[in-house]
């Protein structure tokens, strides 16, 4: 190791020191003895959830049908309950947000209420570098009010593949179209669009807009109401850490309270008289009067401790760190990895505000790498073409461990040369 490396795993020992968010890596699971930097696909389990999750298992075991109403947790008002610490994470009022459904399914719900195609205003605005669920459940909506996805759901164009010009994206909020629907981070770049003031260009031309956050919520402090977002779904499997397939997230704006619900199910009933059982479904004037059925009370009860502990850490200090890790990565990259023979490429945005919490680096190679930072231990994702993605989770991850797997991609191609 020469002078130099030392510095750059001293700096990395030195950042961990001064930390002040280090001491939750200890309250996280972390698989075998791996470094895990794959927290925007699917994060760690923590001890807070895994506690939460266990005594939602005995409310069940103890209570029977019974946990729906009695205990310290009744599960009656658990999706309420989880909609309102999280609206703490999203800058929303409590009653703004509820924890529901999925991902893909809230998209079709909320989607379904908030496009009401017109003679003038017809169209569905998205970006071709979404997530693909989102566009196969954008075409379905298009095809629903009996309209043509080719001709009424607009894709904003990549010129490179890997990021939105956002001057552009405004440009394409033309008065024919009825919805916006983007991703807060585009999953392959990490690109972070800039919410607000997209949303205000559109309010300008008097469009609704809708935000799929799920590469952001728990990793990007977002704040709704001040922004005056009509709508915005994510997943809790990501940075909320709350376990696969766990319950996701709607936030509807108050503005919207009064309309009505295009999906509905008894759950989005006024929660005082669902239990009449009777057929005059009154929608509840809340985020909630969205949700259809039952909650999935199992699915979501990892959130309550995940939850808590990301607010106990304080989203901004989250922030803080996120950019503070994928700004030391990106140094590390830039002064051992672009030049020969290693020749990676940083496919994230240089400017923090631009950045969600995942790096991206593009490689020629990038699918033998893959394969051999695995071996390393190095849980990481591969998205092909050639993308490789890092996430420095800022409660589950230390700078040591960023310094690790920059020091393995080295390593590998060093081999590689022998
Ligand atoms: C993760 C993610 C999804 C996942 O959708 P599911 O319905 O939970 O499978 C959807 N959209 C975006 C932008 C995502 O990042």
């Amino acid at each position: 190791m020469s002078d130099s490396e030392e510095f750059k795993i001293d700096l990395a020992k030195k950042m961990d020191s001064t930390d002040p968010l280090s001491h939750f890596k200890g309250r996280f699971f972390t698989p075998g003895d791996s470094i895990y930097l794959n927290g925007n696909s699917l994060g760690l389990l923590s001890k807070d959830a895994a506690t939460t999750l266990l005594r939602v298992l005995d409310e069940w075991k103890n209570l029977g049908v019974q946990g729906w109403g009695i205990g310290e947790n009744p599960w009656f008002y658990q999706a309420e309950k989880l909609g309102e610490k999280a609206a703490s994470l999203v800058g929303a009022k409590p009653e703004e947000v509820v924890a529901t459904g999925t991902t893909t399914v809230n998209l079709h719900s909320l989607v379904s209420t908030f496009y009401q195609p017109t003679e003038e205003k017809n169209k569905i605005l998205a970006d071709e570098l979404n997530f693909p669920t989102d566009i196969y459940a954008l075409q379905s909506q298009v095809k629903l009010k009996k309209l043509d996805p080719a001709k009424h759901l607009k894709l904003v164009k990549s010129d490179d593949g890997k990021f939105l010009d956002e001057s552009k994206i405004k440009r394409m909020i033309t008065k024919d179209v009825a919805l916006v629907i983007l991703p807060s981070v585009l999953f392959r770049s990490g690109q972070l669009l800039d919410i607000e003031s997209i949303t205000e260009n559109a309010h300008k031309k008097e469009i609704l807009i809708g935000w799929d956050c799920s590469h952001s919520v728990g990793v990007v402090p977002h704040k709704f109401d001040d922004w005056g977002v009509d709508f915005a779904f994510w997943c809790s499997y990501k940075y909320l850490n709350a376990g696969p397939g766990a319950s996701a997230f709607i936030y509807v704006n108050e503005k919207h309270f009064e309309k009505d619900a295009a999906l509905t199910g008894w759950f989005g009933d006024v929660k005082e008289k669902q239990f009449e059982m009777n057929l005059n479904f009154e929608q509840s004037r809340s985020a909630g009067g969205w949700q259809i059925s039952s909650p999935a009370i199992l699915g979501s009860a990892a959130l309550e401790g995940s939850l808590d502990l990301i607010i106990q850490a304080g989203i901004e200090n989250i922030r803080d760190k996120s950019l503070k890790m994928t700004s030391y990565l990106i140094y590390l990259i830039d002064n051992l990895l672009t030049e020969e023979p290693y020749n990676f490429k940083l496919a994230t945005p240089r400017l923090p505000n631009q950045r969600g919490g995942h790096i991206a680096l593009e490689h020629e190679e990038a699918t033998t790498i893959h394969e051999q930072l695995m071996e390393y231990n190095i849980i990481h994702d591969f998205r092909p073409p050639n993308f490789l993605r890092f996430t420095p989770s800022p409660l589950s991850n230390s700078y040591e461990d960023i310094w690790t797997l920059v020091d393995s991609l080295r390593i590998i191609i060093d081999e590689k040369n022998g």
